[in-house]
């Protein structure tokens, strides 16, 4: 289905011109997502923390062309080829264009509501029936009055089934949901007490949350909870109620049995007293089962049988958790969950823990704040958190916040209680922790990060800075080589070139660098959690990283068939279209990429699949910083030219064409095509003799232990260093395990102290180095320089034969990275 803008302004009954009546294939609310500006429609949202509309500009410049505003601000004067079209509240205007997109589907669509397990119960039945349908669903747990429009707006011709969480904090907002979404079938998960600040009541609540269901044919519930029972029966006319029941043996539904085993829990059931089944979930949590079991309605309703429904739930996996280990100090484990808490969450990343201190001595530790948004008392939901922990086999408790402090009494374990995370922080307790598997878990407000960063094992004296003044100098260095339009790529692979990736993302975020491209996925899902929202281009995405990449919204770069077939379907099963990638070209580098001569069965593949999309072509050239090579780097671009051409005209929209690395910024500045992508250069080493770069990073120690040796003496291993004269030896902490090249030893490598030159004495150890101080008047204490400004990188590498690149990223991670700005 294809809208243009005058579609769409007929549809949102939008007043202003249309200049360039395009195809709009995307809609955008959140500035920081844009992929293909050509056919993203923008929609200016105003939210009480912040206006769309300061982001059109922005937008403009990155070649968005078409924005719902409400507002025509002076300076939208100057974006003289957009088209404004303006309605009176964007949201409303957003989901206007949802609700006229859904009226062109005739086919079963599940709308699914309720306080907990919206996103599990989504998830579930797209894997439980995903074999039999075609299925489009909410990403992740797009279910608010933005995400259910973007959600819909992703029907397409193929669907078959969809599936929309709804989710809402305020009377009014579903009655808007429900035009959106007109479910056929409804699902009430459970009516719990989060999110009841917006609410009168419970029956309000759930009153509230029916309203999805207004035209609905079929609603799915469980009748035992007697709110929901009374609420539906006194609102909802229909009589296709599919409810279940573990005690009304008349329900539609009923449940007979419930055994839980070790690992996973055995259901027994009867349907509309005809069809008699059974099955098993691996799963033993109360949650889990309610969610598995409105699953059960939901297959009964499609018909599907008895066996497959025996054969599915058995496969049913979790839905991913953000649960993060890290070696803590003291030989702890810590379990960072700082993100959100409630009861269900907190159960989840208890069986976590548990799950991960089996088989080990660890003790198990939970640091908790109080539980927020919940309609019970406070003294019944702590009794429940106690009877929980204790039935985890918590050994210590640390509970941190008013409400908890006060239910103190309820915890029988070894606990202590603090008012405030800073409390807790300046406590003697948080330095008496041994070996231990501490549960951080608190919500949002409490920062508990401040106290999962305290308790992560930090590293000794030896420092990597990095100036971050002189990353922006290079960086416009070459961007002053570059017409303003073309766009810049940053390489922050392999953690920044050694220097430390996500300091570095954030300022070349602010300023304005385009993309930045990360070696895995993993690195730049680092990146996305440390808050870094430009795009994000991973090199060498791998198999199994897949949903990775979508959960973090990562570009991956395509170099074979393979790869590309795989995320094809990686793509299709998680009900995405059109995701950015990077297809790379093999033009002569002959390492990742598709030669010349498979163009053809490469056009055919992406041309016959709608759920990728190409941003941008781009090879990599072999010898770009010699001109040795200037023939053979020319016959690459224009090999990748070629290329680049047949693939833009076989998909037919624009592409992205990009060749130049640093040396090729410098050297062929008349092939930047639309992008080039910027390494080396950036971390202050010239490839190719540029002068003005700036230097970024400095190692440096301190001087541990200064003694004087006697001539004849040796030093260290294998006493391969005899001294010829009376010596001042001093130590440092750094080794080879730091990164230190061993062929450095025995006055080959030198280090600068006091603006003096030092050599390394002996052979390097694996944390410890010897350096003669003779000449130097140098104290224990001062610093030592591996290489920086007075000793450079290239100096380093030069006596190793090797090239810069590898000197800087072989600083070990455990080597501390320090920031600055002049
Ligand atoms: C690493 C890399 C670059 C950057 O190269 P420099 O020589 O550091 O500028 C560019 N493109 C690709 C594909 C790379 O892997």
């Amino acid at each position: 289905m294809t809208y243009f803008v005058s579609d769409i302004a007929r549809i949102i009954h939008a007043s202003g011109n249309i200049l360039n009546d395009a195809p709009v294939s995307l809609l955008l609310t959140d500035s920081r997502s844009l992929s293909f500006p050509e056919e993203t429609l923008f929609f200016a949202l105003k939210t009480k923390q912040n206006d769309g509309h300061k982001y059109v500009t922005e937008l403009y410049q990155k070649g968005v062309r078409t924005f719902v505003i409400s507002q025509r601000l002076p300076i939208f004067e100057g974006l003289t080829e957009a088209n404004l079209l303006v309605v009176k509240d964007t949201l409303a205007a957003l989901q206007q264009l949802a609700a006229s997109h859904r009226k062109h589907f005739q086919i079963p669509v599940i709308g699914i509501t309720g306080s907990n397990g919206k996103t599990i119960v989504k998830e579930w039945l797209y894997q439980l029936l995903n074999e039999d349908k075609r299925i489009v669903r909410s990403p992740r747990s797009y279910n608010s009055q933005t995400g259910v429009p973007l959600s819909v707006w992703r029907l397409d011709e193929q669907a078959e089934l969809a599936l929309f969480e709804a989710g809402i904090s305020q009377p009014e907002e579903m009655e808007r949901l429900e035009k959106v979404i007109a479910p056929e079938i409804g699902i009430l998960t459970n009516i719990g007490s989060a999110h009841q600040e917006g609410f009168q009541s419970i029956e309000q609540k759930c009153l509230e949350k029916l309203k999805l269901f207004t035209h609905s044919e079929t609603i799915v519930y469980e009748e035992d909870d007697q709110i929901v029972q009374h609420c539906i029966l006194n609102t909802i006319a229909g009589e296709n109620f599919l409810s279940w029941s573990k005690k009304n043996q008349d329900a539609p539904l009923y449940i007979s049995k419930i055994k839980k085993g070790e690992q996973s829990t055995f259901i027994q059931y009867n349907y509309l007293q005809i069809i008699d089944g059974d099955f098993e979930i691996p799963f033993t949590e109360d949650a889990n089962i309610e969610n598995a079991i409105h699953c059960l309605a939901v297959m009964l309703y499609f018909q599907i049988s008895p066996d497959k429904i025996r054969e599915r739930m058995m496969k049913l996996h979790s839905v991913a958790m953000r649960l993060e280990v890290k070696e803590g100090i003291q030989n702890c484990l810590i379990i960072d969950d700082t993100y959100n808490l409630d009861f269900n969450s907190l159960e989840l990343a208890l069986d976590f823990q548990m799950r991960r201190a089996k088989g080990s001595d660890l003790k198990r530790t939970l640091i908790l704040s109080d539980l927020q948004q919940t309609g019970k008392s406070s003294h019944l939901l702590y009794l429940e958190v106690a009877n929980l922990l204790k039935q985890k086999g918590i050994d210590k408790l640390i509970g941190i916040g008013k409400n908890i402090g006060d239910q103190a009494s309820l915890f029988p374990m070894g606990m202590a209680f603090y008012e405030t995370t800073e409390e807790f922080l300046q406590s003697t307790l948080i330095n008496s922790f041994d070996k231990e598997l501490i549960l951080v878990k608190g919500a949002r407000e409490f920062h508990f990060e401040k106290i999962s960063d305290r308790l992560q094992l930090k590293v000794h004296e030896t420092i990597l800075e990095v100036n971050l003044d002189a990353i922006v100098h290079n960086f416009n260095f070459y961007r002053s080589k570059l017409k303003p339009t073309t766009k810049m790529v940053c390489m922050v692979k392999a953690f920044g070139y050694g220097a430390g990736s996500y300091e570095l993302a954030k300022t070349l975020q602010e300023h304005h660098c385009d993309y930045l491209a990360v070696a895995v996925a993993d690195e730049g899902a680092e990146l996305r959690k440390a808050g870094i929202y430009m795009p994000l281009m991973v090199m060498n995405p791998e198999m199994s990283s897949f949903n990775v990449l979508f959960d973090n919204d990562l570009e991956p770069e395509v170099y074979s068939f393979k790869l590309l077939k795989a995320l094809i379907r990686a793509a299709e099963m998680q009900g995405i279209s059109n995701y950015p990638v990077h297809i790379k070209i093999d033009s002569g580098m002959h390492r990742l990429g598709f030669l010349p001569e498979e163009m053809d069965e490469l056009t055919d593949l992406l041309t016959a699949q709608t759920a990728l999309k190409v941003r941008s072509v781009f090879s990599h050239l072999a010898g770009s910083d010699s001109e040795s090579h200037n023939d053979y780097t020319l016959r690459q671009i224009e090999r990748f030219t070629q290329c680049a051409e047949r693939i833009e005209s076989a998909v037919g929209y624009k592409v992205l064409h990009h060749i130049l690395n640093t040396a090729g910024i410098f050297r062929f500045p008349e092939h930047q095509k639309d992008m080039v992508r910027l390494g080396i250069g950036l971390y202050g080493v010239s490839s190719c003799g540029e002068e003005g770069l700036r230097n970024v990073s400095t190692l440096k120690t301190t001087i541990l232990q200064i003694k004087d040796i006697k001539a004849g003496e040796t030093i260290g291993y294998g006493r391969k260093w005899t001294l010829t004269r009376d010596s001042r030896i001093g130590t440092i902490p750094i080794g080879y395990a730091d990164g230190l090249d061993r062929h450095l030893s025995n006055g080959v490598g030198e280090v600068v102290v006091n603006g003096k030159r030092a050599k390394i004495v002996g052979n390097i150890c694996m944390d410890i180095t010897m350096i003669d101080l003779t000449d130097t008047d140098a104290q224990e204490g001062d610093t030592a320089i591996i290489f920086g400004e007075e000793l450079t990188v290239q100096e380093i590498a030069d006596k190793l034969g090797t090239i810069p690149y590898e000197i800087i990223t072989s600083i070990a991670t455990r080597v501390k990275r320090i920031y600055y700005r002049e």
